[in-house]
């Protein structure tokens, strides 16, 4: 007997519609004689509001508190959903993760999963039980609850398929496939049959919001094969895999485009050896995510420029922990709000030459003008003015023949 498990998104259980057609899907693999583990997030907008609660009582809400609060929107839908299958005779029930248990490491609101224990879980199975587990959240050593990063519940499903020893991970979404970008913003998105880990995972890291970025490097780790299918309409969907099996020989595979990204310029800094550490050491030490960095080079050999990326979210308190650093020096510090990063992606860069050129001389010729530049083997990203990312991308698609 194969078993599955099947992930179902905010938007795929929005709505008591949706979570009656949810249950269908499950009662197709059911009755194909499957064992099916599900994993559901909260209810589409249940956690964004969760959010905006603890923000209107505390500007500092406790962390562990704040994590017990974002892990109730799934107790909802697993229930909804478990009641529904009992409904349409399936035996089915909810588990919360910590009578699982899912059991987490690090901090609050960024833990990762590192063990499951499925005895029982195997037990239910087998019982002909179809258990519907909450996404996003697990438990510590404290016995505290924890949440895995926005988003979560795709990790889960895929440490779920690790620990139960799955024959298949599939991530139902309310989109049919990973897409060359958003198909929501660029009408000439073309689906993707096939993709490798590490596209995804830079896909994903650079703002295509269609997985979780831990929970691709959870399944390239593990191994694991993931499809990514509507829960809307039954269509073939995208594999996400390592396997080098009937690849196409596409230079670029797609394009990613950010929001909420900030810049920050540090002009006439004093240069001296461990300025970068200086500046950097106070942001790390408060969790700020540094992203693009470039150091201009020093024409007098006393100062320089540093300029570089972080979620705009972050600015005031980068703004306060910069004016803050006794350790530095410098003449004037400048903000950019409105820069998002551009990026393509695609394995077939490191054998193809001139793909650089290409991506740059394409927004030249549309006068982008390009603010930082960041490459990786199968990346280059580019930060420009949020106003021109939807004709970068649109430009970048044609260029590289993803229309
Ligand atoms: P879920 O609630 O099911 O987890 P998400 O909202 O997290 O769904 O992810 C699906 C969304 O990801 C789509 O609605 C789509 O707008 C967005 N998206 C961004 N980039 C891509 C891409 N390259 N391919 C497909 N979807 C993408
Ligand atoms: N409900 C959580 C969120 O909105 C987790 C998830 O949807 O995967 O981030
Ligand atoms: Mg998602």
């Amino acid at each position: 007997m194969k078993t599955v498990v099947l992930k179902f998104g905010g938007t795929s259980v929005g709505s008591i519609e949706r979570i009656k057609k949810v249950c269908k899907i499950i009662y197709s693999y059911k009755s194909k004689k499957n064992n099916v583990v599900v994993i559901s997030s909260a209810m589409s907008g249940v956690t964004n509001d969760l959010v905006k609660k603890s923000k209107l009582l505390s500007n500092n809400f406790n962390k562990a508190e704040y994590d017990a609060l974002l892990a109730t929107g799934e107790q909802t839908s697993c229930a909804l959903i478990a009641g529904r299958l009992n409904h349409i005779g399936l035996k089915s029930r909810s588990w919360q993760s910590w009578q699982i248990p899912i059991i987490t490491e690090g901090p609050h609101s960024s833990a990762r999963i590192n063990q499951v224990i499925v005895k029982e879980l195997k037990k239910y199975l087998k019982d002909g039980g179809t258990p519907i587990i909450t996404g996003f959240q697990g438990i510590n050593n404290r016995f505290r609850l924890t949440t895995i990063g926005r988003s979560g519940s795709d990790a889960t499903a895929i440490m779920l398929a690790k620990f139960i020893k799955a024959d298949e991970c599939i991530i139902y979404t309310d989109v049919d496939g990973v897409y060359t970008t958003d198909p929501r913003q660029h009408k000439k998105a073309k689906k993707i049959k096939k993709i490798f880990y590490d596209e995804m995972l830079e896909m994903a890291s650079l703002g295509s919001k269609v997985m979780q970025p831990s929970s691709v490097q959870d399944a390239k780790l593990n191994n694991i094969d993931i499809k990514v299918k509507s829960s809307f309409i039954s269509k073939p969907g995208t594999l996400i895999t390592g396997s080098t099996k009937t690849f196409s020989n596409q230079i670029i595979t797609g394009i990613s485009s950010t929001k909420n990204d900030a810049k920050i310029t540090i002009v006439g800094v004093k240069d001296k050896p461990g300025i970068a550490a200086s500046i950097f050491k106070p942001l790390s030490k408060n969790l700020i995510n540094v992203d693009m960095v470039v150091q201009n080079i020093s024409l007098n050999g006393k100062e320089t420029d540093m300029t570089f990326t972080i979620k705009s979210d972050d600015l005031k308190k980068t703004e306060k922990l910069i004016k803050q650093n006794k350790k530095i020096s410098y003449k004037k510090l400048s903000f950019d709000k409105d820069v998002s990063k551009v990026s393509i992606i695609g394995v077939g860069m490191i054998t193809t030459p001139g793909i650089t050129y290409r991506m740059f001389q394409a927004l030249a010729l549309k006068k982008i003008n390009i603010l930082v530049i960041s490459t990786s083997e199968i990346k280059i990203s580019v930060l420009i003015s949020a106003k021109h990312v939807k004709k970068a991308v649109s430009v970048l698609h044609k260029e590289f023949k993803l229309d």
